[in-house]
């Protein structure tokens, strides 16, 4: 066990000095006492009883809607997300909340007849004890909310470790989330990759969002030992246009899905592919469409595309556009923070790492396709596999792209981010490792059934 490790920093990535927060991280043995400490609550949250577990849900869900310009602003000014995306992400962990409030009162097993004789079987989900959150600084309250909400409606306590860059965030959620729960059922510890590996050997099951090597490695660790174990990874997602759609209205999703809160969603656009003839018509509407993105303070209601997270992740998106054809973007504007241009580049070589490596910014690359067959193939040969959008008037297409497309999510005309939290959320490939996250996919994988039988004496 390692003492208490270096100082957490987080920055404000539009303004890099103001920092807003230093604290040291708690190092490998808080972390694992936390994870004790969890478990020792855990018993009698799961026979306070359903009412009990409802109600509480419920009173986190009208903490953070009391506190919501305040988290909005929180999100604004330490992961950079623009402000209306801020209030829509704090709206959503709040629905999330409540959605889960009510799943106490589900059903948890099957009742079935004995094979021969008399007697019963029972099949029942039980929660697995200390669930073990690590998740990403992009949706410092919304990730969270839906890793934590259905663990402890099933009956399991928290431990969550935020991102280092989302330390605050991840604080004042601790702070809201405690004031509705009992002692030790939901704790926050900061820190990395210390504190991260810690939670990973320690907890009864595992839940992790961030990058691909990242979640490689937990479920490794988390598989060997035997522990539940799901990692929601990176993503290099597709927009297919199709000569059918209405390019306009395809290129103003395209732009919103690259661009918004600068590309930093694992579910952002950063391939677009047209088929035929709608390669010349997109290549111009969506240039122009990005060009027009509003690029600014993310406190300005208007903005659409803020600062990127850190310095390091704003040259990568600048970079990665050298020695490339560029129809937009590309340019850092001359102002303090860590920003980029919304950018489209083209003729891309075969083997280019935009082909197959994810950016995490504010790019996309223009891609022509033969035919819809084609522009399948292209889209299914990366190794992630989250999400893509199709754009099309023919339902023919849209149903022969749902059949054929490997990624987890499918959306027809409309952008390839956003996403409804009581569906299964998740991908193929390298994007997701283990069981779909949110919806009542959340509530399976956060328990495990046991069969009991009941014979007459
Ligand atoms: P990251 O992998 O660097 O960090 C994620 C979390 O893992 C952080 O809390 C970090 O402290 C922790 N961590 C780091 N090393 C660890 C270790 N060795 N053991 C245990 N935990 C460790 O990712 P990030 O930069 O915070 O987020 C960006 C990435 O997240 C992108 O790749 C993006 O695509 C992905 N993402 C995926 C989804 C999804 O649902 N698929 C959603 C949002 C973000």
């Amino acid at each position: 066990m390692t003492a208490a490790g270096p100082l957490i920093t987080s920055h404000n990535p539009a303004d890099p000095d103001d920092v807003l927060l230093r604290t040291p991280a708690p190092g490998a043995f808080e972390t694992v006492g936390a994870v004790e400490r969890a478990h020792a609550a855990q018993p009698e949250w799961l026979s306070g009883g359903a009412a009990a577990r409802s109600a509480a849900l419920g009173a986190v869900a009208d903490g953070l809607h009391a506190a919501r310009e305040e988290l909005a602003a929180l999100a604004v000014r330490e992961v950079g997300k623009p402000l209306a995306e801020a209030r829509a992400e704090v709206a959503r962990a709040v629905a999330i909340w409540r959605y889960y409030a009510q799943a106490p009162y589900e059903p948890v097993g099957a009742v079935h007849e004995a094979a021969a004789g008399p007697g019963l079987l029972l099949s029942r989900r039980r929660p697995h004890g200390v669930a073990g959150l690590i998740t990403p600084w992009n949706f410092p309250f919304a990730i969270p909310s839906w890793k934590a909400a259905p663990a402890l409606a099933a009956g399991n306590t928290v431990v969550l470790k935020p991102a280092p860059e989302a330390t605050a965030c991840g604080l004042r959620l601790a702070e809201i989330v405690r004031q509705a729960l009992p002692a030790g059922v939901f704790t926050v510890v900061p820190g990395g990759a210390t504190e991260g590996n810690a939670l990973v050997s320690a907890a009864d099951v595992v839940s992790f969002t961030g990058s691909t090597v990242v979640g490689s490695a937990v479920a490794r660790t988390a598989m060997a030992r035997g522990v539940p174990v799901q990692a929601e990874m990176g993503g290099l997602n597709a927009a297919i246009v199709l000569p059918d759609a209405d390019i306009e209205r395809a290129a103003a999703h395209i732009a919103a899905a690259v661009a918004g809160y600068a590309g930093q969603k694992c579910t952002a656009t950063s391939r677009v592919i047209a088929v035929g003839a709608a390669l010349d018509p997109l290549r111009t509407a969506l240039a122009d469409a990005l060009r027009a993105v509003p690029v600014g303070d993310p406190a300005d209601a208007a903005t659409v595309c803020g600062p990127l997270i850190d310095e390091r992740a704003r040259d990568r998106t600048v970079d990665t556009r050298h020695g490339l054809s560029v129809l937009a973007g590309g340019t850092v504007p001359d102002q303090p923070g860590w920003y980029a241009t919304p950018t489209l580049v083209e003729k891309v070589p075969p083997g280019h790492p935009l082909l197959r490596e994810e950016v995490f910014g504010p790019l996309a690359v223009l891609l022509p396709a033969d035919d819809l067959a084609h522009a399948v193939r292209i889209t299914n040969s990366v190794p992630y596999g989250l999400v893509t959008s199709v754009h099309t008037a023919d339902l023919n297409t849209a149903l022969e792209g749902l059949d054929r497309l490997d990624t987890g999510m499918v959306r027809i005309n409309a952008p390839s981010t956003g996403v409804d939290f009581h569906l299964p959320f998740g991908g193929t490939k390298e994007s997701s490792i283990g069981q779909r996250e949110q919806g009542r996919a959340a509530l399976e994988f956060y328990t495990s059934s046991r069969t009991y039988t009941l014979s007459p004496t």
